[in-house]
Order: C-alpha cells, then structure tokens, then sequence
C-alpha cells in the first residue's frame, strides 16, 4: 500500500515511511492511496476471534510490503499483551440498544493506548532493521503523552519529548507522564494551552532543519499508524453486535477527530456502520461545523472533559479530503484560510460529510448528570468524555439499529469529575495503585519554539 498527502504535494511513501515521518512534507496528513475493502464474508468470519486476529485481518492490507506477515503478527502479539482485559475492547451493555465499547484497559487507562502501543512496536521493529534512531515529540492534552510515554519508555533507538499545557491535565495524567524514570522520556510543561503546544509542534515539524538534525518523528493522531490501530475496535465491536448482516451506529466523544475517522474508515471498508456521531463538550468547532456554520476557531475553554478541549482538530483534514472528492488543492487552500481564523465548506463536500457523520454538543452539566444517571440507571461508572459521548447518543439513537458509544478513558483518570458528579471515589486499578507515590521529573518551559527546540536537542542521546 502506498499513502498520499491530503494536500497532493508531497511524495508518495510506503507504510513504514509514512509512519515514521507522522507529517507530510506538504504540511499534509498520509492517507491510503486506496481504501482496501472486506468483503461481507470476510467480515462474518470476524465474529467469535480473538481481538489480535481480528487486528491482523483488519490492518494487514494496510502495512503488508513494509512488514512480513509473522513479524506483524508478533508485533500485534507484543502491544496488547499489556492490557488488563482478555477481550481487550469488551463491549458493555447500557439499556435495551445501547452499549459501552470500553477502550481504557491498556497501560494508561485510555483508548490511545491502543495505538500507541501498536506503533510502539512497529517504530522498535523497523528502526532496528534500519539501524537507525529518531526523536519523538508529541503534544498532548493529556492522554496522549502519557500513552506515548508507556509505548516508548526504556526503548534505545527513541527519545521521546511530550510537551503538555501546564496546569490543564488532571493528575493522574500528569503523573503518568512525570513519572516514568527511564532516561529516554523528557515531559514537558509548557506555559500555554493544548492548541499551543500542537501548533509548536507543527511549527518543528515545518522547521526542516531541525526537523532532520534531530531525526524527528510523531505519534499524534495525525500519525496514520494510530488511525489505523483504530479502525480495528469497529470491526470487533460491529462483529459482535452481528456485523455484517445487522446494522451499527457509534458515538464517539471527539477532539482531534482521529477516533472517530478511524470509524470513517471502517465504514469506507464495508463495515454495515449507520451512522457516525461526533460528540464533543463545549469546545464545539466539530458540531458547529457539522452543524453547517463553517469551521471557524475558537477560544478553548478548559472542561471537565479536558481530551477534547481543541479547537483545530487536525484529523479533520483527512475528512475533508474525501468530502472534497480527493482534491489535495482544495484541501490546501482550506488550510490556508484557516490561518487567518475558517472557512466554510462548500455544499457538495457538506453533503458528503452529513451522508457519514452527525453531531452533538454537551454542556459541563449535562456531562455531570450523565455520569450521575448512567450509574444509577446501568450501574457503571464513566468518565467525563465517555458521558459526553453517551449524551449524545441517547439524543441520537433509533429503536432499530444499535447504538455503541466508545468508553474513552477509566473514570479513575479523572477522578475529581467523576466524584463531584457521582459522589463515588474511582478507585485506580490495582496494578497502578501506587502512582501517587512515585518521584516526578518535568521541566516547566515557556510556550516559544526557540525555547524549546533548543531544550530537545540539548537532551537527545548521542
Ligand atoms: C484523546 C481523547 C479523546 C479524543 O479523541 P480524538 O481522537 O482526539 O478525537 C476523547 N477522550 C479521551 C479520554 C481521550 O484521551
């Protein structure tokens, strides 16, 4: 498979450079240059696997040329071995069609360790055929960081670099982040908020040369490995529910759009998926602009639901790729308004994307009474993100089709939400109960590129 630039002018790459570069050089994100597709029997004989078999079937066609078909199996093997549920994904049931697909059994309690863990193994399998070494720097704003963190920690041929808005991740976030002791991890805090940190980023990743002086690469969710290892949820899920002979719908709580793309995907690969629904909390770009109002930033305003506090959802593009019939240009010239504050969308490209998705905004208290009325009503306990998502849902489901809302992270992630909410204390699981005593290591560092270009290539290893 090869993967082409959303803005149609960077070169063509195979999986494995696509995944090691992260952004293209057009300042583009990678896309397959096809969509493969399953076919419905392939996809009936998904019901009953294992969640590693499924992965293999479900990715395969997308990295096969950049890994042998047993080494990719290993590598799949390797990442969720670490999970604390067999299933992996299980899917929980909240009333008569409505379900809870529990993404946050991996190492740091959230969906993106499903990623992230993934390309964790793919970046040590093919740096070490490569004999090479890169720098990672991720922006986060909260979870990602952590998870990176869990994925690349004690790895030789990596450094990793995670810059967070200080101040604004709860913490339990911050403590995944601050305390892992291998000398390879350097956390970042940076005086500014989320948008900050991921255009710092974007701002390094355009700078070439220190771009290629320090080898940099990126898992943010512009990355298409992490789309990928995404898809793969929609499948087992779907296929559990009777997929491919009855229909499913997903809500999935939104920030950067990369979640609930991956869905885009799996429906473009014949997953029987209805509807796709994008639920965000009052950072509502998303919903605003699915709402037919253009995309036009906003302030962030911090929430309770602080992975979804985002105002440029950079996966957002890839959608617009497709909504715009694949035209890199337009999509670039998208792009460039958007510098200068949005833009509207064109009618036929809305079209397209309202035949996909539809959308929902939750205030901070209608996401508390949710995490208070699912757990007297289904007896579980969610997180802020997973209550804006089963919000939405509610709102959106139909008697006849099932509705699956991803469960995004533990409720004891963010504990403070939850209790006020619930008045229930989330208790950690057991295997990370002693976080709170762990030694921190940060450096606080102002929101300049300078700065902090400077701080990564005074601390890369030799
Ligand atoms: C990252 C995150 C989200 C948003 O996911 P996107 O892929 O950025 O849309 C939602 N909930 C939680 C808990 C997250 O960590």
């Amino acid at each position: 498979m090869k993967y082409i630039s959303t803005r149609g002018q960077a070169p063509e790459l195979s999986f494995e450079d696509a995944m090691l570069t992260g952004l293209a050089r057009d300042g583009g994100l990678y896309v397959p240059a096809e969509i493969p597709v399953m076919s419905q029997d392939d996809i009936a004989a998904l019901a009953g696997l294992p969640y590693e078999d499924i992965a293999f079937r479900v990715m395969w066609p997308y990295v096969s040329g950049s890994f042998a078909e047993d080494e990719f199996k290993e590598i799949i093997a390797r990442a969720y071995k670490g999970f604390g549920h067999d299933a992996r994904a299980p899917l929980k049931q909240l009333n008569e069609n409505h379900f809870l697909l529990e993404l946050f059994h991996g190492p740091t309690l959230a969906f993106k360790d499903f990623a992230m863990q993934l390309i964790g193994q793919l970046f040590q399998v093919a740096l070490k055929r490569r004999g090479d070494r890169v720098t990672i720097v991720g922006a986060t704003s909260g979870d990602t960081g952590s998870a990176a963190i869990e994925a690349f920690r004690g790895l030789d041929a990596v450094d990793v670099f995670i810059l967070y808005p200080h101040g604004r991740v709860s913490e339990v976030q911050r403590r995944q982040m601050t305390t892992p002791a291998d000398s390879n991890v350097h956390a970042l805090a940076v005086d500014g908020d989320f948008d900050d940190c991921q255009a710092a980023l974007k701002d390094m990743f355009n700078d070439f040369d220190f771009r290629d002086g320090v080898k940099l690469a990126g898992v943010n969710s512009i990355n298409f490995a992490r789309v990928l290892a995404q898809i793969v949820y929609y499948f087992s899920a779907a296929a559990s529910l009777g997929a491919p002979h009855r229909k499913v719908s997903f809500t999935v709580p939104t920030g950067n759009f990369g979640d609930i793309f991956a869905g885009y995907l799996a429906k473009r690969m014949g997953l029987p998926i209805d509807r796709l629904v994008v639920a965000t909390n009052q950072n509502d770009i998303l919903h605003r602009c699915l709402s037919g109002h253009g995309y036009f930033k906003g302030d962030t305003i911090p929430s309770i639901s602080p992975s979804m506090d985002i105002q440029v959802s950079s996966n957002f593009e890839r959608a617009l790729f497709y909504a715009y019939g694949e035209d890199g240009s337009a999509v670039a010239q998208l792009m460039d308004e958007l510098k200068q504050g949005g833009f509207n969308i064109s009618q036929g490209a809305m079209q397209a994307l309202s035949e996909s998705f539809d959308s929902g905004r939750v205030s901070e208290e209608e996401t508390l009474a949710t995490i208070k009325s699912t757990l007297a009503n289904s007896v579980e306990l969610v997180c802020p993100h997973t209550a804006v998502g089963i919000k939405v849902a509610e709102d959106h489901r139909t008697a006849d089709v099932p509705m699956i809302t991803l469960a995004t992270a533990h409720p004891a992630k963010f504990p403070a939400a939850v209790e006020q909410a619930s008045g229930v204390h989330p208790p950690l699981p057991s295997r990370m109960s002693d976080l709170y005593e762990r030694p921190e290591r940060v450096t606080r560092i102002a929101n300049d590129l300078g700065a902090l270009e400077d701080h990564i290539k005074g601390h890369i290893a030799e």
